[in-house]
């Protein structure tokens, strides 16, 4: 893959250029520097084809329009991908024949899809991240520090909070929050506990709760709760603006073009490893 000299412009195609995450990456690159739109990509048989992303975006025309693939005079070096498990499994192999670096924000990817990033990871640089939140990540950085330093003492539990359109509970990204203070407790998944009714009794050590709230058009809330014997800790995060994720994956494009071959996430993006 090229890599870009020190102040070269940042070459980015958007993959789901018509979706909504698509729109709000395209409106993101538009209003930051070093990093420029070349291509866009949507499904074949979508309405989108043909028309100029910047318009479809609301930043007026950009002179780049929606393709229904990867065109082989594209000089880029990252592509950003907020599509579907299948589109997505599909977009590792061209992006990794191209030499082009991947940013995957798909979430629900099918093993298949997994192991086509870990195969393109061999050859140019992938990130893939289930939140692109810089908020979340760090958030997810300090739930593991304060679940480790204050110790097995300390009762784990989980809040999340979204509108009340979401199909799934818990969200993703609480699980994934779970998951960090699983591993600091040296437990697994099968110790969440995602709601409690009746007698279930005195709370052991060894479960996490994890409660889902829904109501109204929140966008999503976090709230990791450390309760000890007289004191607790929180640990929260509010999105309030769906834009965030559109941010923290164009920063996660601009940073990845200068690394080498392998699978990367977030943590890596904000140097937390
Ligand atoms: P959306 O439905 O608005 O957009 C998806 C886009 O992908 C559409 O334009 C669709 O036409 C396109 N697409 C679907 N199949 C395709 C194919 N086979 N080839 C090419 N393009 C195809 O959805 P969205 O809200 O933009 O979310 C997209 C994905 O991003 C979802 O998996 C969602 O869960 C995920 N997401 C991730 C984050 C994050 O922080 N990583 C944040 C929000 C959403």
């Amino acid at each position: 893959m090229s890599e870009p000299a020190p102040r070269e412009i940042t070459r980015a195609i958007v993959h789901g250029a018509g979706g909504r995450m698509g729109r709000a990456i395209v409106r993101t690159i538009h209003d930051t520097p070093g990093i420029t739109l070349v291509g866009a990509i949507d499904r074949e048989d979508g309405t989108t084809q043909g028309l100029d992303v910047g318009e479809l975006a609301g930043v007026g025309p950009l002179r780049v329009s929606v393709e229904p693939s990867f065109r082989d005079d594209l000089e880029a070096h990252v592509l950003i991908d907020f599509t579907r498990s299948e589109a997505t499994e599909r977009m590792a192999h061209r992006a990794a024949a191209r030499g082009v670096a991947l940013v995957v924000g798909t979430t629900g990817l099918e093993a298949s899809a997994r192991a086509a990033l870990d195969r393109a990871a061999k050859v140019v640089p992938v990130l893939v991240a289930a939140n692109t939140s810089v908020g979340v990540t760090v958030l997810a950085y300090l739930a593991e520090l304060a679940t480790t330093l204050l110790g097995p003492g300390y009762d784990a539990e989980i809040i999340e909070m979204h509108h009340n359109q979401k199909a799934d509970a818990p969200s993703g990204t609480a699980l994934r929050l779970a998951d960090v203070v699983l591993a600091a407790k040296g437990l697994d998944r099968s110790a969440i506990r995602t709601g409690r009714e009746g007698k279930p009794g005195s709370r052991t050590r060894d479960e996490v709760g994890v409660l889902a709230l829904r109501g109204g058009d929140v966008i999503g809330d976090h709230t990791l709760v450390l309760a000890g014997a007289g004191e607790r800790v929180e640990l929260t995060h509010k999105a309030t603006d769906r834009s965030l994720f559109a941010r923290g994956a164009v920063r996660a494009a601009q940073w990845i073009v200068s690394r080498p071959a392998g699978l990367y996430d977030m943590r890596d993006v904000l140097g937390l490893r």
